[in-house]
């Protein structure tokens, strides 16, 4: 009963979120679109949450629903095992399914001619990933990453050529490696699996063989679908083991195998349901309550370069707003024609490639930006009858970056309007001071 249940939840995972990333790329995104699946993925929720603790921002697509997925499925992971991956991932559906395609053609590999430590290469990926997503404030692993692949493939062979590594990753490592060893990526290359393999360690719900009733058949050993030996196992510590229940429902000693929760008994249909439960239940409180926000105003990479705000579900008049253009300008700077209409999204416009669009609007905006730097006089003519708010325009600083770079309190900000041998007078300081902090800020 278990497994067909879990069958059953793979398939429908896997469509539905097939189904939400076909109409993201029919509809578009944006507050009243489809969310990518970047916003719907637990990953997107670790891969930011550095910046979202440092910055308060989420990195780009990524939005505070990725963030409350990966805070369930980790605190389902340490109450119940990895019921995301064995229950729930359609990325683990596919590894699967494409394991059970593999046996029925009579394609399998001998994962012993793997070794072990090859299971560790997940862990390696995540601190890469991490490191690199949390030090360059982007999604590094998205290029790559299979299932953002498989929600792309409606955009057909346009797509492919565009993003070719991640639809590779896809064809070879998930499907066609996954033909030849079940869930071949989730055992060795997943990121999000090797922080889950982490905490499935830690996990008060493990799979539990008793010697004393087993038979020693190896019925667990075949089922297993992470290819895990559990026929030699007691508590099982493995944290491979996705709480999938395979094993005990195929084990023929009663009472030889089970899962444990604090030395309580539970069936595999249990843990499983209680998992789809609190996965549910989880996304049902934040709906409710209002948290469930799968769209992000803003994000890391736009406040450093605004052109990344703009996307594809964008009209040229909200595009041009998002980087505070003139319309007219930002159409002579994106390249589109004057004549376009102005209220139809970027990526429904004959002729307008959304991604050309944001490239284009992003080198005119750094020109400009250099030719306003070559204009601005040197910091060392900044005089104390200009206010703060003045020389914060000039230079295009924020009052309070120049005021902290000063050492001045940066509360003074809400004086902008002030001179600054007024403001310098009441701190006790000199107007040198704010000249140095601007050529410093200046020289970043
Ligand atoms: S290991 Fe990764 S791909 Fe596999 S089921 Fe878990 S999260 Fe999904
Ligand atoms: S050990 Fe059992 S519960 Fe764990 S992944 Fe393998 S078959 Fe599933």
């Amino acid at each position: 009963m278990g497994r067909y249940l879990r069958y059953a939840s793979l398939a429908g995972f896997l469509g539905f979120m097939t189904y939400v990333a076909y109409r993201h790329q029919v509809v578009g995104g944006g507050p009243s679109g489809v969310p990518p699946v970047d916003a719907l993925c637990p990953f997107g929720g670790l891969e930011s949450l550095y910046s979202y603790l440092k910055h308060g921002t989420f990195l780009r697509r990524v939005a505070m629903s990725s963030l409350l997925l990966f805070g369930t499925v980790a605190a389902s992971t340490l109450l119940l095992g990895r019921t995301f991956c064995g229950w729930i991932c359609p990325l683990g559906a596919l590894g699967e399914a494409a394991g059970a395609l593999g046996r029925r053609l009579g394609f399998k590999v001998d994962q012993r001619r793997i070794p072990h430590t090859a299971r560790h290469v997940k862990l390696l990926i995540l601190g890469v990933v991490l490191a690199g997503s949390w030090a360059t404030g982007t999604l590094v692993f998205r290029p790559y990453d299979p299932w953002v692949a498989w929600a792309h493939l409606g955009g057909g062979l346009d797509e492919i050529a565009a993003n070719p590594w991640g639809f590779a990753v896809l064809a070879l490592l998930v499907i066609l490696a996954g033909m030849g060893i079940s869930r071949f990526f989730c055992r060795y290359l997943c990121p999000l699996g090797g922080g889950l393999w982490i905490l499935q360690k830690l996990s008060l719900t493990r799979v539990e063989r008793h010697p004393d009733r087993c038979v020693n058949c190896g019925a667990c050993d075949r089922a297993c679908p992470m290819g895990i030996t559990v026929s030699t196992a007691g508590r099982l510590s493995n944290g491979d083991c996705i709480s999938c229940g395979e094993c005990v429902e195929s084990c023929p000693a009663k009472g030889a195998l089970d899962f444990r929760a604090l030395g309580r008994k539970l069936s595999p249909l249990a843990v499983g349901i209680i998992g789809l439960g609190l996965f549910l239940g989880a996304y049902g409180v934040a709906k409710v309550s209002g948290g469930w926000r799968t769209f992000s105003p803003t994000s890391l990479e736009a406040k450093a370069d605004p052109a990344e705000g703009i996307f594809g579900w964008m009209t040229v008049e909200e595009a041009a707003s998002k980087v505070a253009l003139p319309v007219e300008e930002f159409m002579n700077a994106a390249g589109i024609s004057p004549d376009s209409p102005r209220d139809v999204p970027l990526k429904r416009m004959e002729g307008v490639d959304d991604e050309a669009v944001k490239a284009k609007v992003g080198a005119y905006l750094k020109a400009r930006e250099t030719s306003r730097d070559a204009k601005a006089p040197n910091p060392e003519e900044i005089k104390g009858s200009q206010t703060l708010a003045e020389v914060a325009e000039i230079y295009r600083l924020k009052p309070e970056e120049i005021l902290e770079t000063a050492g001045w309190p940066v509360e003074m900000a809400k004086e902008a309007e002030n001179p600054l041998k007024e403001m310098a007078a009441r701190v006790g300081s000199e107007v040198s001071a704010i000249r140095a902090a601007v050529r410093k800020l200046k020289s970043r």
